[in-house]
């Protein structure tokens, strides 16, 4: 958290409005705000019918709809090509992380500006992180140009999310807030913005399952998965995302489930060194004696999947993933975690067996402040 006496946040400006039911509106209001012309589309083949309501009306020069998750190179030199081809001079994303991350691909060779239409929980749309998949394997990085200028939230393009993608969606912006208490960047600000988002999302969570139709309770989804994104865009990616990260760039699994899956095993190991992640936990869940235990019960109550087998994660594999994320641990968490402590935590979560919480053997270590080092994503 700080170098001596010296505190570093950082924020990343950008325009974020909120509005349910008037994308249409706001998004030709942005284009215009930004001088813009010439409007590239990128949009998933599934989204295009929400795509077409919400562009009506601009003046659309091409549509790129090849968008795949985990973002290919193919797929982002084919983007690339489009945009030069058609002179757009902005690009537009209506979707998921996968859309969105496609769109960024663009911005960061094209020098686009990007506005950001998001239609899931992942939050891509709040960092300047990119990532490109070139076989096989997945390359990140931080560019201050990939971040959208402008993101329009709008509830009602996400009514047609189904239950689970809903639940594992909303699942996986809660692992931004819980990853933000230990990971490198970790601050009081960025701590404060993620209590805050997780509290959000474990309010409304329960009553989008109840009613997806609930746009007040979808609002405050996407609400509470922007703020989650801006806590995690300050704090950087602690053990649970470099966990995900391995997983994610070696074994191609569903990016939302996969998180949703892994987010308990990590909290069952680092809560019981991170009195700060405790107390901030406790506060999303007043009421209950014990954070970890709430959580586990939140899980059970929405119905959250479990096993990293049943994403796919096949058996010889889930060694090859701990030697991975292992090597990539921040120096900033609260415990250190070996290659078998990452193993014991990966075939837990690929047995799909309830996430235990894994005692601290040296007291001192429960009070160690998290974030107290800085390793960038
Ligand atoms: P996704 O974008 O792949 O979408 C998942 C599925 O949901 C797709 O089939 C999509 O067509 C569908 N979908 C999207 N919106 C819908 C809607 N409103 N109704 C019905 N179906 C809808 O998945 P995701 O979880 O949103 O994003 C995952 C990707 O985002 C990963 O590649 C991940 O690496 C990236 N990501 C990046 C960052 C970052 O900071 N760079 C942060 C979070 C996620």
């Amino acid at each position: 958290m700080t170098h001596g006496d010296v505190l570093v946040h950082e924020s990343w400006g950008q325009r974020a409005v909120f509005a349910t039911g008037a994308a249409r509106a706001l998004l030709a209001e942005e284009v215009e705000r930004l001088g813009r012309s010439r409007v590239l589309v990128v949009v998933a083949e599934g989204e295009r019918e929400l795509a077409d309501r919400v562009t009506e009306g601009l003046p659309v020069v091409a549509t790129f709809t090849g968008v795949r998750q985990h973002v290919p190179m193919e797929v982002a030199e084919e983007a690339r090509r489009v945009h030069r081809d058609s002179r757009a001079d902005v690009v537009v994303t209506v979707g998921g992380g996968s859309t969105t991350g496609t769109g960024k691909a663009v911005a960061l060779t094209e020098g686009a500006p990007l506005i950001a239409v998001p239609t899931t929980y992942a939050g891509s749309e709040a960092t300047p992180v990119w990532g490109i998949t070139d076989e096989g394997r997945k390359t990140t990085g931080v560019d201050a140009s990939v971040l959208p200028k402008s993101v329009v939230y709008d509830a009602a393009l996400t009514t047609s999310l189904p239950p689970g993608l809903t639940t594992s969606s909303a699942l996986n912006a809660l692992a931004h807030c819980v990853d933000s208490w230990w990971a490198p960047r970790a601050n009081p600000l960025s701590a404060a913005l993620a209590a805050e988002g997780a509290r959000q999302l474990v309010d409304a969570l329960p009553a989008v399952r109840q009613d997806g139709a609930d746009l007040r309770a979808r609002q405050a989804m996407l609400l509470g998965s922007y703020v989650a994104a801006v806590a995690f865009a300050g704090a950087g990616s602690g053990m649970h995302h470099k966990i995900c990260h391995a997983l994610g760039g070696a074994f191609a699994l569903d990016h939302a489930a996969m998180h949703a899956v892994v987010l308990p095993h990590v909290a069952g190991y680092n809560l019981p060194a991170s009195a700060d992640a405790r107390r901030r936990l406790s506060s999303v869940f007043p009421g209950s004696a014990d954070p970890f235990d709430a959580l586990l019960s939140f899980y059970t109550s929405v119905e959250a999947p479990r096993s990293l087998a049943g994403l796919g994660l096949a058996e010889p594999d889930v060694e090859r993933a701990a030697e991975l994320a292992a090597e990539q641990i921040p120096s900033s968490n609260p415990r250190p975690a070996a290659t078998s402590d990452v193993a014991d935590l990966l075939w837990s979560a690929w047995r799909g067996e309830p996430a235990r919480l894994i005692p601290v053997a040296d007291p001192d270590l429960g009070e160690k402040e998290a974030g107290d080092t800085d390793d960038g994503h």
